[in-house]
């Protein structure tokens, strides 16, 4: 046992506390920068745990911030906690039964991880004042993560500058150091305007928003056999400019999700695209104003970090699932396709196991396959911070994510287990680093290398306003 794997039992103390607050936070899923009771709820626990609290981060009311210590170090460990959209979703069973139709729900299991990072970050705080040691630990609640690039905007406002090390994780089926593979992505509208007329009396004097629109879309798709194969294009019509067939629309809108391996590629693809949409307007003698809503960039691994992780979650074991545990997921096994489970045990190359639907094992660093991949702001962290995240095992194996068997799954001991056993590895990736200077210097100039001659450029400029609701004393 290393001298940091006494953090443990400061983890294990604590778990009373962490698990009301993932429960609480699950109680009342919140989504998009409206996660104003989830916040709270971090907020009071920091408080309480005797952190040095800082609200309204990077000017998000609800982004929430807690430091400990002195001196040394700065080690950030980020949580998030917003849920999502008509997941609403009863605990524990394995039957789909929404609590309230159409209501929100944690569908990717981020009561567990916000909680799970902050109950690290407590423990390493209690380690710390405990030995006398020199170092600072932050817990960083950050909301919006689906779909609100929230950590893109608290890069931008400068809230990581002085972080040395960025340790995260997130629910899983599998147990592992997460490999850095995610897309980079920005989410952008392109407003068309046109001009209006009647569209069988005098067509020849309107220019309609929709044909350019269409001629749009077309154009991108043709875009798609030019492009690399990784690169990712979505798009939605959300203003077809009215519901009359006989007005020359004269105003419409076209969403566009453009996803590439690297933040260079995105980049390079996010101008294309704006050429077809000028063109698209010229055609049809319309104009277009286009604006970024979000984006993220890729994550950038860190070998030396995830070797350090990778130790620790050897040394620690998989969590410890007991009978009970087991049945309870069979149960919610019971529930997907037989491919969904054999496509999550494909992705980290294991061979399934009979009757075992929790994960027992490490899964080998390196695994965990790329082509499935989606996008997360913790990738713009990743470029301004040397960055390291795990997987936690919460929930049965081939549970969709964003589903309502994720959702179901939120509460259970399995649940909570998976998020102890998260926070202790965390707690003792980031002692390591603390005491072992070397450990952060190698991790920096790994950082330094991977981004000579890929300067960072966040995808989210200096112009754009996160899309804040009103402050619910103002509702
Ligand atoms: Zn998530």
């Amino acid at each position: 046992m290393k001298n940091s794997d006494a953090v443990w039992a400061f983890v294990e103390a604590k778990r009373e506390a962490f698990f009301t607050l993932s429960d609480r936070v699950w109680d009342v899923p919140e989504t998009n920068y409206e996660e104003f009771s989830a916040c709270e709820e971090h907020a009071r626990l920091l408080k309480q745990e005797g952190f040095r609290i800082e609200r309204n981060v990077a000017g998000l009311p609800t982004a929430v911030m807690g430091e400990a210590g002195e001196g040394g170090p700065v080690i950030a460990i980020l949580g998030e906690f917003d849920a999502l959209p008509g997941l609403s979703q009863e605990a524990g069973i394995a039957e789909e039964r929404p609590l309230i139709s159409g209501g929100n729900g944690h569908g990717c299991g981020h009561n567990l991880l916000g909680s799970g990072s902050m109950m690290a970050a407590a423990a390493v705080k209690d380690f710390l004042a405990a030995n006398g040691l020199k170092g600072r630990v932050r817990y960083y609640g950050c909301p919006a993560e689906e779909g609100g690039s929230s950590k893109g905007f608290m890069v931008r406002a400068g809230v990581f500058d002085d972080v040395d090390i960025a340790i995260s994780w997130h629910p899983a089926a599998f147990s592992g150091v997460n490999n850095p593979i995610s897309l980079a992505c920005n989410e952008l509208n392109f407003h068309f305007s046109g001009r209006a007329s009647h569209a069988s009396a005098t067509p020849h004097l309107g220019r309609s928003a929709l044909d350019a629109v269409e001629l749009m879309n077309v154009g991108v798709n043709y875009m798609r056999e030019h492009m690399p194969s990784s690169a990712r294009v979505h798009y939605a019509v959300t203003d077809a400019g009215g519901a009359a067939p006989n007005v020359v629309q004269a105003r419409a809108t076209v969403r566009y999700l453009i996803r590439a391996r690297t933040l260079g590629e995105l980049l390079g693809l996010v101008e294309r695209v704006k050429k077809i949409a000028d063109g698209a307007a010229l055609m049809t003698e319309t104009t277009v104003r286009s604006e970024v809503v979000s984006g993220d960039a890729n994550l950038v691994g860190n070998t030396p970090l995830e070797e350090c992780m990778h130790a620790n979650l050897q040394r620690l074991g998989p969590p410890d699932f007991d009978v009970a545990d087991n049945d309870t997921a069979l149960k919610f096994q019971g529930t997907f396709s037989p491919e969904d489970i054999a496509a999550s045990y494909a992705r980290f190359g294991i061979k399934p196991k009979k009757g075992q639907a929790l994960c027992d094992l490490i899964y080998p660093l390196g695994s965990g396959d790329g082509s499935i991949v989606g996008s997360t702001d913790v990738g713009t962290v990743s470029w301004v911070v040397p960055t390291v995240q795990m997987r936690g095992a919460t929930y049965a194996i081939g549970t969709p994510g964003h589903s309502w068997q994720l959702v179901a799954q939120g509460k259970l001991p399995a649940a909570h287990k998976g998020m102890e056993y998260a926070a202790k590895v965390m707690a003792s990736t980031a002692l390591d680093l603390i005491a072992n200077p070397a450990l952060i210097e190698a991790a920096k100039a790994d950082h330094r290398e991977r981004l000579d001659g890929n300067p960072f450029v966040n995808p989210i400029p200096d112009d754009v306003s996160p899309p804040l609701p009103e402050s619910p004393n103002g509702r």
